[in-house]
């Protein structure tokens, strides 16, 4: 049975993360998007700011 590697549970299926490559329950992430909980809120916190300076980047020149 595989080992989610977040909450370190026995379970059915398990996900692997395409960005940490962390293998997590679908109660640890977002299995749609296939980020771990971890990287999925990084992603969205840095891609927010990321976005936003690059429209800045863009609209400047
Ligand atoms: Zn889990
Ligand atoms: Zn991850």
């Amino acid at each position: 049975m595989p080992v989610c590697e977040l909450c370190k549970k026995k379970v059915k299926v398990t996900y692997k993360c395409k960005a940490c490559g962390a293998r997590f329950c679908e109660k640890c992430g977002n299995k749609d998007k296939l980020s771990c909980e971890d990287c999925e809120e990084y992603e969205e916190g840095a891609q927010g700011r990321y976005r936003l300076e690059q429209e800045i980047e863009i609209s400047s020149d």
